[in-house]
């Protein structure tokens, strides 16, 4: 047999509050994640408890209603600004009325169920956030791309040089297009459960290769605007990493570096070792990032100057992925100022375990 002392401990473990309120308004019964919920003071009986329901005026509402309608109700209730609980109010009239314990019968009684739903409030509001600026930045190319041929269709006498024009313009949204289109599905392929599993079951590999391979692969981005791309370091480290995800996060640090730094310039991968961890630097010299946006910048679509990034073909998903992958190998990603005051300098740190 359960005794009263167990079920009022087990209670407590509940991840959600339960109040029970007699039909006179007075709690019979509450566990403490009720009053942590409900910002409650831990000290608070019984007795007093019903009067703290007088700062939660909508809350109160529902309850006499509830009692006067005989129903049951399930709202959503902001207690403050970023504080949001749902509460289930579930009406027991006299057929399902409760014996309790000294057997004095309670009749037409509310069980109140308070659920905390602020991370799900937060989760659904930047959801809805990030499908309004994929819009957004899918429609910009293509309103251009769309206002583009319709000139070109309407002008039966345009000149060969500005249909060339207008065609090149073409290119480049389109291309903007399929670069954001990538991103997304490389982002949503990252959130995926499957991707959290593999990296949690990570063979060695040498992060020396994954480094060459990437700088390989913007090689022909960094010789088009004739930038030095050097590379210093040891010749083997052996950690565990997903080599694909990690040579996409060097491509998009390398890329970046490339695109902010001027013709001629130099654009550094530099990789040191300490003892739990190793860095890899990416070192360029083109404008910096003030100081107000080192962490915003790896939010999706942020851009210091939107229009510089439209122009440069970036995406602004970029450093989102890079820092994902990172989080998801238990590393860091940041921005030093320290080691460069020209130029920004993305540095990553990797657990060699
Ligand atoms: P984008 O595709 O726009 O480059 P990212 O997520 O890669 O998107 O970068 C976000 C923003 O961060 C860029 O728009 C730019 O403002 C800034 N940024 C990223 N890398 C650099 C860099 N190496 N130097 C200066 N600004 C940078």
């Amino acid at each position: 047999m359960i005794s009263d002392k167990f079920l009022s401990q087990f209670n407590d473990f509940l991840p959600y509050g339960v109040i029970l309120i007699s039909e006179d308004l007075k709690v019979l019964y509450h566990n403490k994640k009720a009053k942590e919920l409900l910002f409650i003071k831990s000290d608070i009986d019984n007795e007093e408890f019903f009067d703290s329901f007088n700062k939660f005026p909508n809350l109160l509402l529902f309850i006499e209603d509830a009692f006067s309608g005989k129903k049951n109700f399930s709202r959503e209730f902001n207690l403050s600004e970023d504080n949001i609980v749902q509460v289930d109010g579930i009406f027991l009239d006299d057929n399902q009325s409760l014996n309790s314990l000294d057997n004095i019968k309670i009749n037409g009684a509310l069980i109140l169920c308070v659920y905390p739903v602020s991370h799900f409030k937060r989760s659904e509001k930047n959801q809805r956030q990030f499908v309004a600026n994929v819009s957004h930045e899918l429609k910009t190319p293509l309103t251009s791309i769309l206002g583009y041929i319709e000139t070109l269709l309407d002008d039966d006498n345009i000149e060969i040089e500005t249909k060339n024009k207008f065609l090149k313009i073409i290119q480049r949204q389109s291309q903007r297009l399929a670069t954001i289109v990538s991103d997304l599905l490389t982002l949503s392929q990252l959130d995926k459960e499957e991707v959290t599993d593999t990296i949690n079951d990570l063979k060695n590999s040498n992060i020396v290769d994954v480094i060459i391979n990437s700088i390989d692969s913007m090689a022909f981005k960094a010789e088009a605007k004739n930038i030095n791309l050097v590379f210093h370091g040891h010749e083997q480290i052996l950690l565990p990493f997903e080599p694909g995800l990690m040579e996409q996060a060097l491509i998009n640090l390398i890329d970046n570096a490339i695109k902010f730094t001027p013709n001629d310039g130099t654009v550094e991968v530099k990789l040191k070792l300490f003892k739990k961890y190793m860095e890899i630097n990416v070192i360029d010299e083109g404008p910096g990032i003030p100081e107000k946006y080192h962490t915003r910048i790896f939010e999706r679509f942020f851009s210091v100057d939107k229009g510089r990034s439209r122009k440069l073909g970036g995406s602004g998903l970029g450093l989102s992925i890079v820092k994902h992958i990172v989080l998801n190998h238990k590393g860091e990603i940041f921005i030093n100022t320290n080691l460069n005051s020209n130029g920004s300098t993305f540095t990553i740190h990797l657990p060699l375990e």
